[in-house]
This record gives structure tokens, C-alpha cells and sequence, in this order.
């Protein structure tokens, strides 16, 4: 006798009763006791229900203890990846960038600078000029420093008295170079006063419709000054990472744990770094605990990430020593050889979990680092306890990205190199104080890379791939049934998001398959 058919409409009080959800809990899946070690694309996430528009999921996470960002997206400190144009366009588009050490410090500091300067609130120390220096001069000084507002103050300082201002209009259609600005600057000035609030001061340059806004003291001295680009800036890029009190975009950079790096990091310090990532492939090592206690006590302010590891042991050292963040990863980056040479590494998937369960705990916010491949990457990363996932190979080719496009194949392309690439440590080597010293020793003299050369397509501009991967992202959360990534790491905790592994059949129906040709487009 067929069994009774139940009653259709208990079926969701039948599942409740029934206990059991489908799919393993996450410890399952990782136990690499048993089953070794995982990587993003040996496993899924089983879908869950949806009741909220993908555009509602936020994606607000931790950078580091002190630092939140509205997308969890970091671009890696490689000398094909990120300098000051990678950095300001990530943090305009709410993730940050980590500025590379293969570079002079000073190079380095420059790159830094140049991000604090891009976007302010309240400019405190505006370039100013003194009413005799001439038009020419004031051309020459648009073309070096990009923009072309000067106060102009009775000796050229700050604070000192406002005389006027000179802007690209007043010079515009000036043949004259040798005239003085005194003769053409513009001397009714709207102002406002010092103590001002940002947000009122802000008004009044809305209503003033002028480009610059001057804030003087009591006695007419020129103390700040406000500029309107900034205003179109905050409106054009509202998940901006940036300072709470100087409205300056957030910034950050990688530096080595040799004695030199001090005197670099002073110098990045001083030229506004927010945040910054100790460069080892192995991090638990005495250099760099020292390091991390030694920045700790000189610039308490300053937030340090350190790294790499791969394993709690690793990480309880750091953590241990100071460190306000992780980076998690050994030998899963695209250019990377060190576990076919050094024979060390993780499955990056493994290393994840187990270092994330850990340094959470402690409150230390993870960055899964290297092997993001695509958008599910970055979900699988974040649902396995990272708080942000650092990219080198996703953003090389990006129109932020250094180096000029060529063409091979008939393809656009652009280089993409490790650092422990003999070609990156080639470049080192006429400089001290390299970022290739997270390979090798001083006394090396046979060069064993742990990276290679290459090249990546050409992505277009991060002002399009990065809205392309956080919506996906939102999309990939809404699909799981979370609605922000503190809900999507709970809800994994509590086993209510389930995992299923994927075998290697798995793998092949999960991708495009059976077709005689396709073109894979990501993007509009
Ligand atoms: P928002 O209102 O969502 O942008 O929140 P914020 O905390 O970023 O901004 C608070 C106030 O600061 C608002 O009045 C903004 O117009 C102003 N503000 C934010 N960013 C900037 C900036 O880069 N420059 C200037 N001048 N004002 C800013
Ligand atoms: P300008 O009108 O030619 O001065 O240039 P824009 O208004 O287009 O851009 C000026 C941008 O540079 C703004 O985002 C400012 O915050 C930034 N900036 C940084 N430092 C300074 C400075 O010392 N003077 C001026 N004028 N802008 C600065
Ligand atoms: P621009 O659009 O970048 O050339 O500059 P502005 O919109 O700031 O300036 C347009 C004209 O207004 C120039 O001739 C300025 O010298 C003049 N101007 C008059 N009063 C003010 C003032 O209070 N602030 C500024 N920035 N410009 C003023
Ligand atoms: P990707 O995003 O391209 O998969 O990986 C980028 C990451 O690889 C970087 O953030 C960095 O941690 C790591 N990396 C960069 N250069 C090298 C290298 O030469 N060797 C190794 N082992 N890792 C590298």
C-alpha cells in the first residue's frame, strides 16, 4: 500500500519538526583533519530564502579593529597594482588601497600624499601665493600641482592676511605672463569665519556659487579654505572611505619589518597614512612582532595589519604582539610559486576559516589575501569569516591599475607581475628597502622567485568593476538570504547557512559547459 500523501500546506511546520537541514555546517566542511585542505571553488553555499531587494544588503565590514568600510574590497600592495590612482579611486568607491614599497620612501610618501590630498573637508593648508608672484608663475604651479584656486595672503603663508584670489577663470584668456596677480586676482571676497561648522560652511559655498571658499580669523587672516569640487565629490562617491573629521580619503601602505622601514613608515605617517600592512609571505617572525610593538608605541593612532599567515599558531603571535588586523595567505595568489618551491602554504579556503575562527574572537579583523578569481570568491571569503578580501590580479589591467597597455594576440593587455618575481626584484635591486624583501634576505645572493611575470587582460576602469563586483556581491548575500555580512558570518556561526562540498564533477557542471563557443562577458 502506497504511504499517505501529508497534508501539503504543513509542509514547512513538517521541516521544523524534522530538524535535519539539508547540507553540512560549516566546522563540517572544514575539517581538514580528515578531508584536507579547501579552496573557494571545492565547495557552495546552499541558497536561502529571499525577502529583501539585493540593493538593501549592506556591505559595511572591518578593515582593521578601528577602521570600517562600506565595501569589503582592499587592492594588494603590488607595483602592477597599486599607486596613488588604484588607491583613490578604491577608497572613492568605498574600499581602500594599499600602496606598494617598491619604491623609494620617499616615492612612496608622495603616492600617499597625493590620495590624503585628493578630497578634504576643511583644506587646512591650501597652497597660497603672494600677490607679487606673476600669471606664469600661477600657470606653472596649475600644471604641477593639478589645480589652479590660490588665496593669495600678504606673504604667501598660512595664516597670514587674505588679500584676493586667483582662480583659472581670472587667468583663463591672460596672454600676459609677467603681470602680477595683485593686478588680476579678485579681492571682494565671499568668506567665512574660522569656528565654522563643515556643514554650514559648506552652505555658504553652495549659495555663493563661487569655486573656493576662504575661512579667515578675526583679523582677516587666511586660516582654511573650502573648495566645491569636494562637495561634487562627496555626492558623486557616497560609500567613500574616509577620515570621520577630515573628510580626506582613507589611505593605506605596505612596508617591510627591517630597521630602515621605520624611517619609511615615519615618513608615510607623516604624509597622512591611515592604515598600515607589514609585507612578509611568513609573518610570524621576531622582525616583525618587534615591528608591530615598536608602531604601536609611536604612533598609536595608526592602525597595523599584519601578515601573512595562514594558521592560528601564526596568528596568535601577531595578535599577541599588537596587530589591529590579519592577511591571510600563503602561495594562493595567480603569479604565485612559493608552494611549489618552498614547499609551505595553505589551501586559501582552509587558512581562512581556521585563522578567521581564531583572530575573531580576539576582535582582529581578517583579509583573505590572493586567489580571488571572481565574485564568488569574494562571497565564499567573506561567508567563511573574512572581513575584506585583498586583490592583486582582479584589478591589475584596470585603467588604475600602473603601466601602459600593450597589445599581444590581438588582445589590450597589461603587465602583472609577483613581487618575488625575479623581474620585481630585478627593479629592487638599484634600491634599498624594496618590497621584495618579503622574499629574500639581505645576504642572498642566488635570487629563488616565489612569483612570476606575466600579463592580465585589460578590465577597463575600477569605476565600473568594482560596482560590477559589489553588486554581485549583494546579489550572492540576497540568494544566501542575508541581508549584510555581519548577518551572513552569524548566520554561518549559528549553522543556519549551510555548505556543500563539490566534487570534481561538481566543479565542471557549475561551469560553462557543452557549448561549441561562448563569449563570457561580465559587465555592461
Ligand atoms: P554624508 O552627508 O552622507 O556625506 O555624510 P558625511 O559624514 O560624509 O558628511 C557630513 C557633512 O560633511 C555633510 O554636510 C557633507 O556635505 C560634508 N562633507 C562630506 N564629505 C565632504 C568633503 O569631502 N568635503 C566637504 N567640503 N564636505 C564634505
Ligand atoms: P581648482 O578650481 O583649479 O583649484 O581645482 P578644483 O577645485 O577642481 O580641485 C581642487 C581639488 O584639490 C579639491 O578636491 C581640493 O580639496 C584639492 N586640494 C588639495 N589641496 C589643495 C590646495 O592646497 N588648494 C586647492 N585649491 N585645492 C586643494
Ligand atoms: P573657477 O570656476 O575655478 O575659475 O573659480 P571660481 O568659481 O572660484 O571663481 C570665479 C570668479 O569669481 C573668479 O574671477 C574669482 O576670482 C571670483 N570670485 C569672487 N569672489 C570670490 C570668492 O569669494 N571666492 C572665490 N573662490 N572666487 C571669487
Ligand atoms: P592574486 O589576487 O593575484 O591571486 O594574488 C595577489 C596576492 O599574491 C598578493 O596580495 C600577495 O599576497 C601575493 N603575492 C604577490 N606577489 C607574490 C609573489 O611573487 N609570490 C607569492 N608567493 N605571492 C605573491
Amino acid at each position: 500500500m502506497a504511504a499517505q500523501l501529508l497534508d501539503f500546506t504543513n509542509a514547512e511546520q513538517y521541516l521544523n519538526e524534522y530538524k535535519e537541514l539539508d547540507g553540512i555546517d560549516i566546522k563540517t566542511l572544514m575539517d581538514s583533519k580528515t578531508r584536507g585542505g579547501m579552496t573557494y571553488n571545492d565547495f557552495l553555499m546552499l541558497p536561502g530564502k529571499i525577502d529583501f531587494p539585493a540593493s538593501l544588503v549592506s556591505l559595511e565590514t572591518k578593515l582593521t579593529k578601528r577602521i570600517t568600510l562600506k565595501t569589503p574590497l582592499v587592492s594588494s600592495p603590488m607595483d602592477t597594482v597599486t599607486e596613488a590612482d588604484m588607491a583613490i579611486h578604491m577608497a572613492l568607491l568605498g574600499g581602500i588601497g594599499i600602496i606598494h614599497h617598491n619604491c623609494s620612501a620617499e616615492e612612496q610618501a608622495a603616492m600617499v600624499r597625493k590620495v590624503k590630498k585628493y578630497e578634504n573637508g576643511f583644506i587646512s593648508d591650501p597652497v597660497v601665493i603672494k600677490p607679487t608672484v606673476t600669471v606664469g608663475e600661477v600657470k606653472a604651479l596649475k600644471q604641477q600641482l593639478g589645480f589652479s584656486g590660490f588665496p593669495v595672503t600678504e606673504n604667501g603663508k598660512v595664516p597670514a592676511k587674505l588679500l584676493g584670489i586667483i582662480t583659472s577663470r581670472d587667468i583663463q584668456f591672460h596672454d600676459d605672463d609677467s603681470t602680477p596677480v595683485s593686478e588680476v586676482m579678485t579681492t571682494n571676497l565671499v568668506t567665512a569665519p574660522e569656528n565654522i561648522e563643515l556643514v554650514s560652511a559648506n552652505e555658504v559655498l553652495r549659495s555663493s556659487k563661487k569655486g573656493k571658499l576662504p575661512i579667515v580669523n578675526k583679523e582677516g587672516d587666511l586660516v582654511a579654505l573650502l573648495s566645491r569640487t569636494d562637495l561634487q565629490k562627496n555626492h558623486n562617491y557616497p560609500n567613500a572611505s574616509k577620515s570621520f573629521d577630515s573628510k580626506q580619503l582613507l589611505c593605506g601602505a605596505a612596508v617591510g619589518t627591517r630597521p630602515d622601514d621605520r624611517e619609511r613608515l615615519t615618513k608615510l605617517v607623516a604624509a597622512g597614512l591611515d592604515v598600515v600592512i607589514l609585507d612578509s609571505s611568513q609573518g610570524n617572525s621576531v622582525f616583525q612582532i618587534e615591528m608591530i610593538q615598536w608602531i604601536k608605541a609611536t604612533f598609536p593612532d595608526l592602525d597595523v595589519i599584519g601578515g601573512n599567515v595562514v594558521t592560528r599558531e601564526q596568528a596568535a603571535s601577531l595578535i599577541a604582539a599588537g596587530a589591529d588586523g590579519l592577511r591571510i595567505g600563503m602561495g594562493s595568489g595567480s603569479i604565485c610559486i612559493t608552494q611549489e618551491v618552498m614547499a609551505v602554504g595553505r589551501p586559501q579556503g582552509t587558512a581562512v576559516y581556521n585563522v578567521c575562527q581564531f583572530a575573531n574572537r580576539f576582535g582582529v579583523p581578517c583579509m583573505a589575501d590572493g586567489g580571488i578569481q571572481n565574485i564568488g570568491h569574494i562571497t565564499k571569503a567573506l561567508a567563511i569569516g573574512a572581513s575584506v578580501v585583498m586583490m592583486g590580479g582582479l584589478l591589475a589591467g584596470t585603467t588604475e591599475s600602473p603601466g601602459q597597455y600593450f597589445y599581444r594576440d590581438g588582445q589590450r593587455l597589461k603587465a602583472y607581475r609577483g613581487m618575488g618575481s625575479i623581474e620585481a626584484m630585478e627593479k629592487t635591486g638599484k634600491e634599498e628597502n624594496a618590497a621584495t624583501s618579503r622574499y629574500f634576505s639581505e645576504g642572498d645572493s642566488v635570487l629563488v622567485a616565489q612569483g612570476v611575470s606575466g600579463s592580465v587582460q585589460d578590465r577597463g576602469s575600477i569605476c565600473k568593476f568594482i560596482p560590477y563586483l559589489t553588486s554581485g556581491l549583494q546579489h550572492g548575500l540576497q540568494d544566501i538570504g542575508s541581508k549584510s555580512l555581519k548577518d551572513l558570518r552569524q548566520q554561518v556561526d549559528d549553522g543556519k547557512i549551510r555548505f556543500e562540498f563539490r566534487s570534481a564533477s561538481a566543479q565542471l557542471e557549475g561551469g560553462v559547459h557543452s557549448l561549441h563557443s561562448y563569449e563570457k562577458r561580465l559587465h555592461n
